[in-house]
């Protein structure tokens, strides 16, 4: 089956905002797909729908061949699901638990959604993450505030990685970041990516970030899918 399947997904806050009015797609295993359009576009709505952190108000959101759309947000970390597709935010390194050591942060996941509970195993699978991210292990007992900018959102995306998704939402993933610190992030999301077959779904209202990154660009305006295509294609002069 496909990874990722959208279909004529919407959601109007209770406010009455509709933030996504009837956007469909679909990613293969393996592909990365760019979700740009301006502030306001819906592009964060999206992301968090497909994570299943809000719930929809129409359409079908089916991941690995399995409708998730239908499990309420609130019940979703209780799905089988829910370790397969992880969310990385803006702040993803900077919103880490101040009286967690950068062991803790990446172990959180492990207990809570691998159920990892033995200790040389959850070493390990920490270690591993640590690995991924070109984290060095010595720092594994720092706390957040004698980190840097840079080593703590790797520790961010750590977390997320270690469970070993098989879907990776980025929401902004480096905005909060100095450009030198976000090159080096962007190469390491390209390497992950390379290196272990993760698809990632990238939601940015930066165009050269997300073509870095992506095969394939949707344009989102008000809600609506107004542009797609292969990333080197997408706003090319004819
Ligand atoms: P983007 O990520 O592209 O900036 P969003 O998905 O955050 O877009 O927002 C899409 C629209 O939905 C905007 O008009 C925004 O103001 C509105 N919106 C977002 N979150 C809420 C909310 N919790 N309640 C009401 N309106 C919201
Ligand atoms: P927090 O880090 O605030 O404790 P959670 O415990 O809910 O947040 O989740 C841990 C991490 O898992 C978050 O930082 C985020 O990266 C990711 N995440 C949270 N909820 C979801 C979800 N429904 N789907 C995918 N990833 C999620």
């Amino acid at each position: 089956p496909l990874l990722l399947e959208v279909q004529n997904l919407a959601k109007r806050y209770p406010d009455g905002t509709v933030a996504v009015d009837g956007v469909s797609f679909a990613m293969r295993h393996g592909e990365s797909l760019g979700l740009v359009g301006e502030s306001g576009s819906g592009k964060s709505t999206i992301s968090r729908l497909v994570t299943r952190l809000v719930d929809a108000t129409g359409g079908e959101v089916i991941f690995e061949g399995e409708s998730i759309g239908a499990i309420p947000a609130r019940d979703f970390h209780r799905a089988p699901q829910r370790g397969r597709v992880q969310i990385v935010f803006q702040d993803a390194g900077e919103s880490l638990n101040p009286r967690f050591s950068a062991f803790d942060s990446i172990a959180d996941p492990l207990r809570r959604l691998s159920r990892l509970h033995d200790p040389v195993s959850l070493r390990q699978g920490v270690q591993e993450a640590a690995d991924g991210v070109g984290l060095p292990r010595a720092l594994l007992d720092r706390y957040p505030h004698q980190l840097s900018g840079g080593q703590r959102a790797r520790v961010g995306i750590a977390r997320a990685i270690a469970v070993q998704p098989r879907l990776l939402v980025l929401d902004e993933p480096t905005a909060a970041l100095d450009v030198s610190v976000q090159a080096v992030v962007l190469q390491l999301l390209e390497r992950l990516r390379r290196e272990k077959g993760l698809s990632y779904l990238f939601v940015s209202h930066d165009l050269n970030v997300v073509r870095m990154l992506c095969d394939r660009l949707i344009v989102l305006r008000q809600g609506r899918v107004v542009e797609q295509g292969e990333s080197a294609r997408v706003f090319q002069a004819p």
